[in-house]
């Protein structure tokens, strides 16, 4: 018997007298109690604020990308301890492999964006500096700051330890504590990776509280620095988010619910081939992988009415071979997460009669047995989709899919759009132009457009399966809200504040300089010093050197660029944006290289790259270049060095700008 415990305020609390007894969907008896703890919620919420919350605050984005990457290696070392668990809430190994190392990959994809897209530093830079003032001495530049709340997570049954994990990776990296809520039927494996992670010590106190049961009085104690976020089903997110304190005081409530997504077979797609049978293949793993109690899973089928016949067959004919027992063994699937849930989804196949027939249903052989969740897969038909409510209404979570035919594009968009708002659509098409016409038309409905074909058969992704670098989230009703997307998701437990002053005031704020403020001499040259030693605002002023004639023409005979406008005075004077013949723009970033750069071997290992080259003015042969290059950023990378960005600007001898970029260099740390 599992005994599933909470954690508050530092301690482990066990279930109490009035605990849930949880029945097994696999073998129908009690696998564990859980919940009825007497938790005080209010000392929760002050234990995250008080004690978790500056902990997090005080490390840098990348102290806690670092801390996020260690937690998924402990998790991963101890995974097999997840996996004993997993086959008891029904699930077979390979939806283990979804939950668990997928839970482990989000992680480590959070906590590698984290590393690369964010500061090593308190403040998140987002967008460029604006100028207000008409000398530009007065500056706009939006930042955005850890939430000074806690972050409640609310979880849904199918994912007890990716459903954790994809919230706690981008709250943790915003520096916001977590207190997580999972669904009671399946808390135990939520529990065990809640443990796992509390017990590798990588975490501050009051970082991750875990609630097993009931929230009790906890939505009512949330306030506006906090944050909801919720997974489940849309009755009872409308539920929780219309509770009177989150509205009072605008707390952020951020949803992901129930979603009837559609998957479209393209026009162009013919039965037997590969892009078909792509197709069908992906249609059965939909409904089959986790029993189909995917959030993310195919919903609705839609095909041209010439090829739904075939279609339909060749899905029947792939769900009739699919073995159906015991997730330990060697079944492709398992159970429903409960009797109540293969009920629910049961009642919902009723619903949808009248509206639906069945093709293939029931086909296969299922271990039966009181209390158990062994449901087959079971695929609909609907003949007259427009004229249908339901079967764009009604999710059935579990095995269940309904194929119904299209007339054209237009059509089988509008079809796609009636579910009011969906997580993701797909679209099986060869062809670019059908590509484009349903993005256009469907991309305001989803939250995510999957479009795969023959050339990319063995790379896409999977229809169901959310990444950490894009967007988790869809309008209407999957929630309105958004989760993952990269920095995109971390941003949701952050304060976006736009702030005004002066070039040294924005400095001051992001870490980074920012041009007009104030240039440091360096005691030598910068690139003399190591990585530690660096300024951020210390400058260099190069010498002078003049660009003449023979240069241009040396370069562009050398580099084979003899573009007219370096070459010919006349064709180049015809051209509005010239003078005349002028230097090659690259061949000015050679010279301001040759005039920066400091020759000896030092701590400047490297240069990696140029962002955001633009030149400005042209150069004549007469002209002179003189550079400045500034620290704009420092960036720790690995154990013997960082990068060091720098602002690099081009002069004329009228001191006016011909050119600018940013400059990434690798410069060694302090010996
Ligand atoms: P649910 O019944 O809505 O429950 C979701 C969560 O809310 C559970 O943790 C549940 O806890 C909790 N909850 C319920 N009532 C509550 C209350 N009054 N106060 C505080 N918490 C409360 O959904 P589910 O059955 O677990 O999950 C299935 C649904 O989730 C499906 O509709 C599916 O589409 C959706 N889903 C969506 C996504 C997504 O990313 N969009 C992902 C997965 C699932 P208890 O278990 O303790 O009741």
């Amino acid at each position: 018997m599992l005994t599933p415990s909470s954690f508050a305020c530092g301690q482990w609390v066990a279930p109490g007298p009035d605990a849930a007894q949880i029945i097994g969907p696999v073998s129908g008896g009690v696998i564990a109690r859980a919940g009825g703890a007497a938790l005080d919620y209010a000392a929760m919420v002050e234990h995250a604020v008080q004690r978790g919350g500056p902990a997090l605050r005080a490390m840098t984005f990348h102290d806690r990308a670092r801390m996020i990457k260690a937690l998924a290696q402990a998790i991963d070392a101890r995974k097999e301890e997840l996996y004993a668990l997993n086959g008891l809430t029904g699930a077979t190994r390979k939806d283990g492999w979804a939950d668990i190392e997928g839970g482990i990959f989000t992680l480590l994809g959070i906590a590698g964006k984290g590393r690369r897209e964010m500061p090593d530093g308190h403040v998140y830079v987002d967008g460029p500096v604006e100028a207000l003032s008409r000398k530009g001495g007065f500056l706009g530049q939006h930042i955005a700051v850890p939430l000074r709340g806690v972050a409640v997570h609310i979880n849904a049954f199918n994912f007890p330890v990716w459903g954790m994990l994809e919230k706690l990776g981008p709250t943790l990296l915003a520096g916001v504590p977590a207190i997580v809520k999972p669904a009671t039927q399946t808390c135990y494996l939520t529990e065990a990776c809640v443990r796992i992670m509390l017990e590798s010590g990588l975490l501050p106190d009051g970082a991750l509280q875990l609630i097993v049961g009931g929230t009790g009085d906890l939505l009512s104690r949330l306030g506006p620095q906090d944050v909801v976020s919720f997974t489940g089903s849309a009755e009872t997110g409308l539920k929780l988010r219309s509770t009177p304190a989150l509205l009072r005081n605008a707390t952020r409530f951020v949803a992901e619910q129930d979603s009837l997504n559609a998957s479209i077979l393209g026009p162009d797609v013919a039965p037997g081939s590969p892009a078909f049978d792509l197709f069908v293949r992906q249609v059965v793993t939909e409904m089959t992988v986790k029993a189909g109690q995917k959030c993310t899973a195919i919903r609705r089928i839609l095909a041209p009415e010439a090829h739904l016949d075939a279609l339909g067959e060749a899905i029947a004919a792939r769900l009739g071979q699919v073995t159906i027992g015991d997730p330990a063994g060697d079944a492709e699937m398992g159970a429903l997460a409960s009797a109540d849930q293969k009920q629910a989804v049961l009642d919902v196949i009723a619903a949808l009669e009248g509206e639906t027939c069945a093709i293939a249903s029931g086909q296969n052989d299922i271990p039966e047995g009181p209390g158990t969740g062994f449901l087959a897969p079971h695929l609909l038909h609907c003949a007259d989709p427009d004229a249908a409510a339901r079967v764009h209404e009604m999710e059935a979570f579990g095995p269940v899919s309904t194929l119904m035919p299209y007339r054209d594009l237009d059509h089988a968009a509008a079809l796609a759009n009636r579910g009011g708002g969906s997580l993701v659509a797909s679209l099986v098409t060869d062809d670019p132009a059908v590509a484009r016409q349903v993005a256009v038309e469907t991309a305001a409905w989803h939250g995510r457009l999957y479009i795969t074909g023959t050339s990319v058969l063995k790379e896409g992704t999977g229809h169901g399966a959310p990444l950490p670098a894009l967007v988790h989230g869809g309008p209407g009703r999957a929630g309105g809200g958004e989760e993952l997307g990269g920095v995109r998701g971390v941003l949701h437990y952050m304060q976006r504040t736009a702030i005004q002053g002066s070039a040294d005031v924005l400095t001051a704020i992001t870490g980074q300089w920012v041009p007009g403020a104030a240039e440091i001499a360096g005691p030598e040259h910068p690139f003399r010093r190591n990585f530690d030693a660096i300024g951020i605002g210390e400058t260099l002023w190069t010498e002078t050197r003049q660009v003449t004639l023979e240069d241009i023409e040396h370069f562009a005979h050398f580099t084979g660029d003899t573009f007219y406008a370096h070459m010919d005075e006349d064709a180049a004077r015809a051209n509005p944006f010239f003078p005349g013949r002028v230097a090659h723009g690259y061949l000015l970033l050679s010279f301001a290289a040759g005039l920066f750069v400091q020759p000896d071997p030092g701590p400047v290992l490297a240069n990696t790259g140029l962002n955001g080259l633009s030149f400005q003015k042209p150069v004549s042969p007469g002209d002179s270049l003189r550079v400045r290059l500034v620290a704009r950023r420092k960036t720790r990378r690995t154990d013997s060095y960082g990068e060091v960005a720098w602002h690099v600007t081009l002069y004329n001898q009228d001191r006016e700008q011909v050119a600018e970029y940013e400059l990434l260099t690798m410069v060694a740390y302090a010996a």
